[in-house]
């Protein structure tokens, strides 16, 4: 099954990197874990309260300034522990608007979302929406452990806008749907990583359930997706590697063609496929090509 090969690719890096002494647990901030897995990039672990999966949120650092991409659950003092771990000024970017990736961003002045993605954040920009993803008597977690609900800013942006690090480092933002309407990477062009949210991971990306309401529907598509993935297919020489927002992480660049012919083997035949998986109670068929893979519905062809 890909989830669980996947899954467990992912332990064993992150077993590595304890055994290699880049991974710790802060001592202010007990409930993550962090990994630093190339030079001036960070990867925080937060592990799942209940809904969404365990998710990453990354710490890009560069000469002037850096980037904080996804703020996950939100759970404990995130922003202490980016804090202590760069003094230089400091974005902070989602990937798209699920909860798993923009809770925390009540602990922030503003964020950057792609502007399709605006809406459905907004949304969710309210003192009771992350309660249903922290249970009671979680396992990790209870209501006491998230900190208060604050409004914020939120900024949208569009395809091909550019954060500027300072030495030549620029983040440039790589409008991806299918998951989201406006899931949305950045890509560094000097580190040569794509941090790619759930847009593209190493495990299947979601194209199926239920989608909010308003506008931008077509673009929860497989065919919004393959459109992205064609114009991404062209530009793969510019990253080497994926960083998602769940699971292994330094995902090799050649899962963008083969998650190309995923979405085109899709369209071509969606009755054909290779797996089943279910998720919040719906049910998604899953095709895929090497490091490619979706899970997706006929509705949301
Ligand atoms: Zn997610």
């Amino acid at each position: 099954m890909i989830i669980e090969r996947q899954t467990m690719m992912a332990l064993q890096q992150l077993h590595r990197l304890w055994a290699d002494g880049k991974a710790w647990r802060p001592k202010d901030y007990p409930l993550a874990e962090v990994f630093e897995t190339v030079p001036g990039v960070y990867s925080i672990f937060g592990r799942s309260p209940g809904a969404g999966g365990d998710a990453w949120t990354h710490l890009i650092i560069g000469e002037e300034r850096a980037m904080v991409v996804d703020t996950g659950f939100g759970i404990g003092d995130l922003r202490g522990l980016i804090e202590s771990l760069t003094d230089k000024p400091y974005d902070v970017f989602n990937t798209h608007f699920h909860g798993d990736h923009t809770m925390g961003n009540v602990q922030f002045d503003r964020v950057y979302i792609h502007r399709y993605d605006l809406e459905p954040l907004q949304k969710l920009m309210t003192p009771t929406a992350r309660e249903g993803f922290v249970p009671d008597e979680g396992e990790f977690y209870t209501l006491k452990d998230i900190p208060p609900f604050k409004p914020y800013e939120i900024l949208p942006v569009d395809e091909g806008y550019t954060f500027d690090l300072g030495g030549g480092e620029t983040l440039e933002v790589v409008h991806l749907p299918g998951h989201t309407a406006g899931g949305a990477a950045l890509l560094d062009h000097k580190k040569r990583i794509l941090f790619s949210g759930d847009a593209i991971c190493g495990t299947p990306t979601f194209i199926f359930g239920a989608l909010p309401e308003g506008e931008y529907q077509d673009y929860y598509t497989v065919h919004a997706f393959r459109d992205a993935l064609e114009k991404l297919a062209k530009r793969v020489g510019e990253f080497d590697v994926l960083y998602p927002g769940h699971n292994y992480l330094g995902v090799p660049n050649e899962i963008v063609p083969q998650e190309l012919q995923v979405c085109e083997s899709i369209l071509a035949n969606p009755d054909q496929y290779d797996d089943m998986l279910g998720s919040i109670g719906r049910t998604g068929m899953v095709r895929q090509i090497g490091w490619g893979s979706v899970a997706y519905s006929k509705e949301r062809l």
